[in-house]
């Protein structure tokens, strides 16, 4: 079997347009812009490139893109207080810290400062218990995008067997429970799991979030499943420096039923599930209807 190849650039690009059909909408029929705020504590290398191309896609859907870039060595109560600036600024709907920050700042402390209701990348506290509760919330992105390309490729996924490889915050667990308000049956499997391969091996949709580069091999996928890619690990091969994912691409093609690669699987999505996210937040400040297929 030759798996079918998610493109998840196609896939963004479809979504980033429907973004920008909404945002348009906003405007002509409500005075509206959209607005969405980043802020970058420090100089990552890795963050700067993350904010950079974030905003330029926030400004071709139409929206507006607020940067605050802010030294290393910034203070909790600096970094706090421009976050409540903005969670009471009315022409921003969405606010994204990105992260990590600096180890001296509190993580949790931070995006749980972000008012729930602009909180993008569905990180707040009450966002976490909202979806975990199936209530209307902030999705994370790139659960959310995971989610978009599996309902996409499968129409529905209810009494399907998911395993979820890596129990993160960001991605493992937001993705579980998605795919269980999909009605999947739902495995986390993480680090001290048992038997990894059998596990995987039981399952019809494999989402893996790892960060371990090509761990997952194809004789780990049952024949005809669909593995949803996550990770992004940099390598050398052949003297070439090269992104590689968490599946071993080739083997686990010829096995799975749909694949999506790295890169040009998920990581594209991610950023086009913060700009849906961004244009819910603004209809649901103003009281307005949601684009619709572009949340969970
Ligand atoms: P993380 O380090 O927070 O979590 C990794 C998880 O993997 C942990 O829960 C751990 O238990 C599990 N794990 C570690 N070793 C394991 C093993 N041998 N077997 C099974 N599980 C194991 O990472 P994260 O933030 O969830 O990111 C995971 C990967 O996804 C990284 O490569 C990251 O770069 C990538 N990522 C991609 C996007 C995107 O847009 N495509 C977004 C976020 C993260």
């Amino acid at each position: 079997m030759t798996a079918t190849i998610i493109d998840g650039k196609a896939f963004a690009a479809r979504v980033r347009e429907q973004v920008a059909e909404h945002v348009k909408r906003l405007k002509t029929d409500h005075g509206i812009k959209p607005g969405l705020a980043v802020v970058l504590v420090g100089e990552d290398p890795a963050s700067q490139v993350y904010v950079r191309s974030k905003g330029k896609m926030t400004v071709e859907v139409g929206m507006n893109s607020v940067e605050h870039k802010l030294d290393a060595d910034t203070s909790e109560a600096d970094l706090l207080s421009l976050i409540d600036q903005l969670n009471n600024d009315p022409e921003i709907h969405g606010i994204l810290v990105q992260l990590p920050l600096p180890k001296h700042l509190d993580e949790d402390l931070v995006i749980n400062s972000v008012a729930p209701e602009k909180d993008v990348d569905g990180f707040h506290i009450s966002n976490v218990g909202l979806l975990g509760t199936g209530q209307k919330s902030m999705v994370p992105c790139t659960p959310l995008g995971c989610l978009m390309m599996l309902r996409d490729h499968h129409g529905s996924l209810s009494g399907m067997d998911a395993v979820v490889i890596g129990r993160s915050n960001i991605v493992g667990k937001p993705m579980a429970q998605l795919l269980l308000g999909d009605s999947c049956t739902v495995t986390i499997a993480h680090s001290r799991t048992k038997d990894l391969a059998d596990v995987v091996r039981r399952a019809d949709i494999v989402v893996a979030a790892v960060g371990r580069p090509e761990m997952v091999p194809g004789d780990w996928i049952k024949p005809g499943a669909t593995v949803i890619d996550v990770g992004i690990n940099r390598i050398e091969r052949d003297g070439k420096n090269k992104l590689v994912g968490d599946a071993d691409f080739d083997s686990c093609a010829a096995v799975a039923g749909a694949i999506t690669p790295v890169p040009g699987g998920v990581g594209p999505m991610t950023i086009a599930c913060l700009l849906a996210n961004t244009v819910t937040a603004c209809c649901r400040a103003n009281g307005l209807a949601e684009p619709e297929g572009l949340t969970a």
